[in-house]
């Protein structure tokens, strides 16, 4: 088997624990209206390279000093790494088997089947919420958030560990009642280890540009880091978790 790659990139601080290498999958269901990747959305480019288990291993081995010391491993990112998750299970399971960490960076607007299917192999779920709101999710990636949450709960009954990020779009995801239910959602919830609340930014704009894609945000500027910190207090308070903000 070999995976739709869109990039690697070897030495990672931000996808999981310790240092990291992590794959970009390519291909993507949703349609976020904020995505600062839509490069990775088409399943092949011209630009899409192909990997088998063996080679991505062979890079892995070659950093696995740095990886193990640090504590860190293998990050699937995309994308959506589930759309192709028989090839992400091959590979965990190859990390496993060499005692490498794996995570997994995903939106989890996928069938359950997919998730249960990496389950085994996967330390911790990097799992996006971007709406807690079933309507407003529907808008701002073009489906219900069902699947997402729905996976969440089944991740978290199974006893991997999750770190949940959300993105703050002034204007579109960052009420406060919404803010509230998003806390109020993953409170109970043990295996959520760590909450990223991540700015909107519009560093990726240029590439729906040169996709010669619509950009609705335009009007929308990055939330103000007062703003970040009042959110960032009030999902602490309601959770009792890390909660980070960037
Ligand atoms: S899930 Fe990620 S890659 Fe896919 S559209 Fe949303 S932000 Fe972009």
């Amino acid at each position: 088997m070999r995976g739709r790659v869109h990039s690697i990139e070897t030495f990672s601080t931000l996808d999981g624990p310790g240092i990291r290498m992590v794959v970009f999958l390519q291909g993507c269901h949703l349609r976020c209206r904020y995505c600062h990747n839509p490069d990775t959305w088409s399943y092949s480019l011209a630009s899409t390279s192909y990997y088998s288990s063996e080679e991505l291993m062979a890079l892995v081995r070659r950093g696995l000093g740095y990886y193990r010391n640090s504590g860190g491993g293998l990050t699937f990112s995309g994308g959506e790494p589930l759309l192709q998750h028989c090839f992400v299970c091959e590979v965990f399971e190859r990390c496993h088997q060499e005692g490498i960490h794996t995570a997994l960076d995903t939106a989890l607007y996928v069938p359950p089947s997919r998730v249960q299917a990496v389950l085994p192999f996967t330390d911790l779920f990097i799992a996006d919420i971007k709406h807690i709101d079933s309507a407003k999710s529907r808008w701002l990636t073009g489906q219900s958030n069902d699947l997402n949450l729905a996976n969440i709960r089944s991740i978290n009954a199974a006893g991997t560990q999750l770190w949940i990020r959300y993105v703050v779009v002034p204007g579109y995801t960052d009420a406060e009642r919404d803010i509230t239910a998003l806390a109020e959602f993953l409170a109970p919830l043990s295996e959520v280890k760590r909450i990223e609340l991540l700015a909107y930014h519009t560093l990726g704009v240029h590439k729906w540009e040169l996709l010669g894609l619509d950009y609705d945000l335009h009007a929308v500027e990055p939330p103000q880091a007062d703003e970040m910190q009042r959110l960032q207090e009030i999902v602490q308070q309601i959770t009792g978790k890390p909660v980070y903000v960037s």
